[in-house]
């Protein structure tokens, strides 16, 4: 009998990837580990585990339920599976490939994969996204990138990349840098190596409410005020170009920032926050003298996922201020 080469976890956890079609029209979840692996041919001396964690839409993913799937992924290398493989919705799978890139640091292979259409549908993506995952968790070239999101044959840092579009297959991408790498022929190609350290993060009591509420023409007071007495750990700001909001509705955040950490980030997508540039009310400067903290490199769901991952350890706003200027 030949010995495996290679041992590669499957965990999965729902998503496109994993619907078929419900009762009354459209798609939900259905298939576990087994079905989606089911007719994939494998590269030769790789053996696959397969493990059903949940089988839920990614907007119900929690982040208790990311630790579970780090923890997982942790008793799998610990009785020796060389890399692992995590199927999941595209909605919010940067999000749990950011978190599981703070919970697991870089170490053997993960992978991070899903689908845009479900198994029936005419040109389903989940089957060659799922086999180009297993190949790069299958290679030792993977070996302590971190967290790493396999779509459309493109390799992503988990840190980098976002969802960029709502329907086609090609919904993946880390503008303005770009993947670190790319299956061709069946072969993993990295053409650059994640080099950016993250902190170290996971949940450790109860995980509070943490708002991101979106700035743009004129943001109202009335809508920060709004959380004046809500039962929420931290409000994060995306607010508008390098992190910006209206001269009116400074007043209404910085009483706020006196109950809770207030984070401005930016709405843009692409781009750090600016520190130093702009003085007028509501800018970045002025938002910073009042104690506001600033995001830093963090997107808006980002930003949101450190300070709910710090705010569960009982961490302080002095540690989160460092933890978001990372
Ligand atoms: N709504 C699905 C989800 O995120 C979308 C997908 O998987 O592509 O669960």
């Amino acid at each position: 009998m030949t010995q495996p080469r290679c041992s590669i976890a499957l965990f999965a956890t729902g998503g496109t990837i994993a619907m078929a079609p419900a009762d009354g029209g459209g798609v939900a979840p259905s298939h576990g580990a087994d079905a989606l692996a089911a007719g994939l041919s494998l590269d030769a001396g790789i053996t696959l585990e397969r493990h059903d964690l949940f089988a839920k839409p990614s907007a119900s993913i929690s982040l208790a339920d990311v630790q579970t799937i780090a923890d997982a992924i942790e008793a799998a290398f610990a009785r020796g599976v060389e890399g692992a493989v995590v199927t999941h919705g595209t909605d919010t799978l940067e999000e749990t490939a950011f978190a599981l890139a703070l919970m697991l640091g870089r170490g053997k292979p993960v992978v991070v994969t899903g689908a845009m259409r479900s198994a029936g549908e005419a040109g389903a993506d989940g089957p060659a996204n799922l086999t180009a995952a297993i190949r790069v968790a299958a290679n030792p070239a993977a070996n302590g990138q971190g967290p790493l999101v396999l779509f459309g044959q493109e390799v992503h840092a988990a840190h980098l990349v976002r969802k960029v579009h709502s329907s086609r297959p090609h919904a993946f991408s880390s503008e303005p840098f770009g993947p670190i790498g790319h299956v061709v022929e069946g072969h993993l190609r990295f053409e650059l190596a994640t080099i950016a350290d993250l902190p170290r993060l996971s949940v450790g009591g109860a995980v509070p409410a943490v708002p991101v509420v979106q700035a743009g023409l004129d943001l109202e007071p009335e809508t920060i005020g709004a959380f004046a007495n809500a039962p929420i750990g931290a409000l994060v700001i995306a607010g508008v170009g390098g992190g910006h909001v209206s001269a009116r509705a400074v007043e209404a955040i910085d009483r706020l920032n006196d109950r809770i950490p207030v984070i401005i980030a930016s709405r843009v997508g692409m781009g750090a926050t600016l520190r130093e540039s702009y003085a007028y009310d509501g800018s970045e400067i002025d938002l910073a003298r009042r104690g506001i903290l600033n995001a830093g490199r963090w997107r808006p769901a980002q930003a949101r996922l450190l300070t709910q991952l710090a705010l569960s350890q009982g961490q302080d706003r002095a540690a989160l201020a460092d933890l978001l200027a990372f």
